[in-house]
């Protein structure tokens, strides 16, 4: 591990300035996955601001019947928080999917959207990859891809994006709320990552020394949600494929609202714009949402070892579509 300078921040304003006015300099939060590059050398910073204490830790009700959730709060702490569980349970539900009970006391809302690739050859060292060092190749086109991506990856990465957490608020169309040295900026979680182009090191739209101070929840204009995650384990494990789901129907079984996002196939959450357009409208049935899964995945491919995505996230679609319409509303 390289030697760095530690600044413990005071105000927001502060930790982006001082980010911002070095190169070098990176935000620390909970540090549960920034540490692990540091011990890799995946990531040599000369000084990590720590905004682990500042006070965006809270969550709250904002006029409109929006719910800003701190960067700071702990994944355990958003999971578990009352509001969270009544209004948003997909959100609960995919917070503890991930990771395990310690990690999730100390993960963040804004390290947890950030946290970098699980792709194997990124966090080694000794092989070329176009996300640690732009230009040196991608060892996974040619290499091991079980865990890789399905949508919108390019032939310079393939990787995808990690978190849980970032799912499901694709799901509920969040919004991040960003502190940068020109001032504050809201923009769509969905258009927080990118796709890899040709330049998969840059995983968001941020700029060197942005903050992410908030993550903000419209009002719930559905009544059923769901979660789910397939992984090789029952807890511990990164999502192969996950379905997040928000979903309105009326008493006839015409579905309404239906918000569906994807994790584990794609360099962010994948939000599935083409189902959602064909399941708007429709009524409840087997055959509509296996031909809006199929419509989703009609851009899909497969690289070889992870050619089992492509079914597997067709089945879970179709899955969870059926069991959150054949069920009460929850919400
Ligand atoms: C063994 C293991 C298993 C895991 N399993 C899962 C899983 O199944 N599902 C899942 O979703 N996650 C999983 N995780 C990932 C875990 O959720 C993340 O490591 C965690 O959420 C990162 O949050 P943090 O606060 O610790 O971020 P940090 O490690 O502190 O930071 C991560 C990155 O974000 C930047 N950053 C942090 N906060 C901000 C901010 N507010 N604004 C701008 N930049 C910021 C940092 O500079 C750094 O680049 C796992 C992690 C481990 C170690
Ligand atoms: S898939 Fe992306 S992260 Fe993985 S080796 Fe290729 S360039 Fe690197």
């Amino acid at each position: 591990m390289r030697p760095f300078e530690y600044q413990r921040a005071h105000d927001a304003a502060g930790a982006v300035a001082a980010v911002a006015a070095r190169p070098g300099a990176r935000f620390l939060a909970g540090g549960t996955n920034l540490v692990d590059h540091l011990k890799l050398g995946i990531a040599a910073p000369d000084l990590l601001v720590d905004v682990s204490g500042l006070p965006l830790d809270t969550v709250e009700e904002l006029p409109g019947g929006r719910v800003r959730v701190g960067a700071m709060v702990r994944n355990s702490d958003l999971a578990a928080h009352p509001l969270i569980r009544k209004r948003y349970p997909v959100l609960s539900e995919a917070l503890l999917a991930g990771a395990s009970g310690q990690l999730r006391n100390m993960a963040t809302t804004g390290g947890n959207l950030l946290q970098r690739t699980r792709c194997l050859y990124f966090q080694d060292v000794t092989t070329p990859c176009n996300k640690r060092e732009p230009g040196s190749g991608c060892s996974a086109v040619e290499g091991y891809t079980r865990n890789h991506a399905i949508l919108g990856a390019s032939e310079r990465c393939v990787a995808v994006h990690p978190s849980d957490m970032a799912v499901a608020m694709a799901a509920l169309d969040a919004d991040v709320v960003i502190l940068g040295a020109a001032g504050a900026r809201t923009i769509p979680l969905t258009a927080l990552h990118r796709l890899p182009g040709d330049a998969p090191d840059r995983d968001t739209l941020l700029e060197h020394g942005e903050l992410i101070t908030a993550v903000d929840l419209p009002p719930g204009t559905y009544s059923r949600s769901a979660y789910r995650k397939v992984r090789d384990r029952a807890s511990y494990a990164f999502a192969l494929v996950s379905v997040a789901a928000v979903v309105s129907m009326d008493d006839g079984g015409t579905i309404g609202d239906v918000r569906l996002a994807l994790g584990g196939v794609a360099h962010k959450p994948w939000r599935a714009a083409r189902a959602e357009e064909i399941l708007r409208g429709a009524q409840a049935s087997e055959d509509n949402f296996r031909q809006a899964a199929e419509a989703e995945l009609e851009s899909a491919s497969a690289l070889g070892d992870n050619a089992f995505k492509i079914p597997m996230v067709r089945n879970t679609m179709v899955a969870v579509l059926r069991d959150l319409t054949g069920r009460p509303a929850d919400v």
